[in-house]
C-alpha cells in the first residue's frame, strides 16, 4: 500500500494568509502545509480521504489522474470544498465516482453540491453519494471505520489493512481506540500543542500513541504554530510531523 499526504494544514492552512505565520521557520518548506486530506494506493485502487480546498493542485503534484473513490470523514470546508475539482477526475475517466460519507452529511451535502450529486441545468451528475457502513468492501480492499469525537461533532477514523487515519480528533469513544492495535503506520491529526475545543493536544495524543503502539505515527492538520523541526525535535522514536507530498509504502 503506498499513502500520500496530499496535504496535512490545519483549516488555514500554513503559513496563514496576511504573513500571520506563527513561528515557523519559512526557509523550511515542510512548514507550508495545504489542506488534510490523503491519498491511499493499494491494487491499482486510488482512494481519496476527503476533498480538501486545495485538491487541484494537491492532486496535480502528485501525479494523480484517477480516483476509484472517496472516503469522507466528516463535513467541515477544511475536508469538503474541494469537491468541484472531483469533476476533472471523473471526465477524465469517464466514470461516476462514489463519495463515502457518514449518513448525518449526506442532506446538507445534497443540497450544497446539488449539480456534482443530481446534475443540474448543463451539468451531469458526476460522483453518487453511498452512505458509510462501519465495513466496506472496495474493489476486495476492506475499509473499517468508526467515529471519534471532534468537539460538537463526530469524525469517521478509517482504517486499509494497518494503516489508518484519524484527522481532527479531540477524543476516541468508550474502547474504540482498540481498534487501532497493531498499525504499521497511524496518520493523526495534531492541531497544535494545546488543547482546543474540538482538537486534542499533543500531550494527549502521545498517551494515544504510547497505548496503541503504531510502528510509525505521523502528524496531520497541523497549524502555522508547529514548526516542523521544532515538533520533531520533542517527539518519540517513530513519531514526526508529516509534510505536503510525503509517501509512505507499508
Ligand atoms: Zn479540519
Ligand atoms: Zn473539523
Amino acid at each position: 500500500m503506498k499513502v500520500t499526504i496530499l496535504g496535512c494544514g490545519g483549516s488555514f492552512g500554513s503559513p496563514l494568509a496576511w504573513q500571520r505565520y506563527g513561528n515557523i521557520d519559512l526557509s523550511n518548506k515542510r512548514n507550508f502545509r495545504t489542506r488534510s486530506s490523503v491519498l491511499i494506493e493499494e491494487n491499482k485502487i486510488n482512494i481519496l480521504i476527503d476533498t480538501s480546498p486545495d485538491l487541484r493542485s494537491q492532486l496535480y503534484n502528485a501525479k494523480c489522474t484517477n480516483i476509484d473513490a472517496v472516503l469522507y470523514t466528516h463535513i467541515h470546508s477544511d475536508h469538503t470544498a474541494g469537491l468541484p475539482d472531483m469533476r476533472a477526475m471523473s471526465i477524465i475517466n469517464n466514470k461516476i465516482i462514489p463519495a463515502y460519507m457518514p449518513s448525518i452529511m449526506i442532506d446538507d451535502m445534497e443540497k450544497m453540491y446539488k449539480y456534482i450529486f443530481s446534475g443540474e441545468k448543463d451539468y451531469n451528475p458526476f460522483m453518487k453519494i453511498i452512505e458509510l457502513k462501519d465495513k466496506i468492501n472496495f474493489k476486495n480492499i476492506l475499509i473499517e471505520t468508526f467515529k471519534h469525537n471532534h468537539g460538537s461533532i463526530d469524525v469517521q477514523t478509517f482504517r486499509i489493512g494497518n494503516f489508518a487515519y484519524s484527522t481532527d480528533i479531540k477524543k476516541f469513544y468508550d474502547n474504540d481506540i482498540d481498534k487501532l492495535r497493531n498499525l504499521d503506520l497511524w496518520i493523526v491529526g495534531l492541531l497544535r500543542d494545546d488543547e482546543h475545543p474540538s482538537h486534542a493536544g499533543y500531550d494527549k495524543i502521545i498517551e494515544y500513541i504510547n497505548y496503541i503502539k503504531p510502528k510509525k505515527t505521523i502528524f496531520t492538520h497541523m497549524t502555522a504554530l508547529l514548526d516542523e523541526k521544532l515538533l520533531k525535535s520533542k517527539c518519540p522514536k517513530n513519531v514526526f510531523p508529516g509534510y505536503d507530498g510525503q509517501i509512505i509504502e507499508i
